[in-house]
């Protein structure tokens, strides 16, 4: 029995211990494991988290980190997830970073969520409305009584397709919605079970050309007008977008489709370790040309505007990195705590 008692203990002694400290190398040095929250796997969010897992990964031997990088429902779950230590880092769009940090939107009830924390913005994200051309959609005023995908609850888009829909007068009592993932959007536009769907997303993205390459022909759809500029002047976040439609020439349309959009950002909480976010941001910036190779719709990113488009107050660790580096010329100084 003794015996026993003892092997059992011997057991979780070394499960314990090799799960605290996993020796890479043999080097006895303690990984940190973090994970960063993306969206579905057929958007950008999810080979973003893939490509700053990669940049920190590549040294993990000087770090000893280790990043792993979850699908989720998207921006609105990986704030909540962040702030309460489900996950380490989140890809969150620039106007969901805001309402969260202010108290609005999703966040009206808690309130503001001071405790966010802002790294650095990735790539610029259009409110893209995608259209099958058999249902006659050529505008959002066209979405009355149509099947319309607005987005997934959790998701950034939900509300950008509200408030697209409002700016041109309609409720979603207007439109039969849907709430379903983006990633089975393209599928069920293409089954014909709806007549059109929004995501915003970077371009160009699988998503969007799982949906515009299939039997049934479809189209993206304009989102400008009077109504777009006063939703653009109403609210900071917003700003005017362009989907160059050379990224998909499956669709049926024949020009640049003019839009509005926000930008992807990387944030933390405050709790989050000082050294994950410095080297983090350390090693983006570091190897940043190489960085930019990693999706296409990184073309348009510099240094300069990846400091732009941020609400909550940088992380400490990442301002480290942009005093070291001369960045801080670049910065909001509102950004900054300290
Ligand atoms: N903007 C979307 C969201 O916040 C995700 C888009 C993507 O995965 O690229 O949910």
């Amino acid at each position: 029995m003794k015996k026993q008692c003892i092997l059992i203990f011997s057991l979780c002694a070394t499960f314990t211990l090799s799960s605290l400290f996993c020796n890479k190398g043999g080097s006895g040095k303690k990984i940190t494991f973090l994970t960063i929250g993306t969206g579905a796997v057929t958007g950008v969010y999810y080979p973003t988290g893939g490509a700053i897992s990669r940049m920190i990964n590549n040294k993990a031997g000087q770090y000893n980190i280790k990043a792993t990088v979850e699908s989720t429902a998207g921006s609105v779950y990986n704030v909540n997830a962040v702030l309460a230590g489900d996950l380490d880092f989140g890809v969150v769009q620039s106007d969901r970073q805001y309402q969260a940090y202010n108290g609005l939107a999703e966040w009206e009830k808690t309130g503001p969520r001071r405790e966010l924390r802002s790294i650095f913005s990735i790539h610029p994200e259009a409110v893209t409305l995608i259209a099958s051309e058999k249902s006659g959609i050529t505008s959002v005023n066209d979405l009355r009584g149509k099947r319309v995908n607005l987005g997934n609850p959790g998701s950034g888009p939900l509300q950008n397709s509200r408030d697209a829909i409002a700016a041109f007068g309609l409720t979603e009592k207007d439109i039969i919605a849907e709430y379903v993932k983006a990633v089975e959007a393209p599928g069920l536009l293409q089954d014909e079970r709806i007549d059109a769907f929004f995501y915003t997303v970077g371009h160009p993205s699988s998503n969007i050309k799982e949906a515009t390459s299939g039997r049934v022909n479809v189209s993206i759809i304009q989102i400008n007008g009077p109504c777009i500029d006063s939703l653009i002047n109403k609210h900071p976040y917003y700003a005017y977008a362009t989907i160059p439609i050379a990224l998909y020439p499956s669709a049926k349309n024949s020009e640049d489709i003019q839009s509005f959009g926000v930008k992807a950002t990387f944030v933390t909480s405050s709790k989050t370790a000082y050294n994950s976010v410095y080297a983090i941001t350390r090693e983006v910036f570091e190897n940043f040309e190489e960085f930019k190779k990693l999706h296409p719709s990184y073309s348009v990113l510099t240094k300069e505007n990846m400091l732009q488009g941020l609400t909550a107050p940088l992380h400490p660790g990442a301002i480290k990195y942009y005093k070291e580096a001369g960045l801080m010329e670049y910065i909001d100084k509102r950004l900054i705590q300290e």
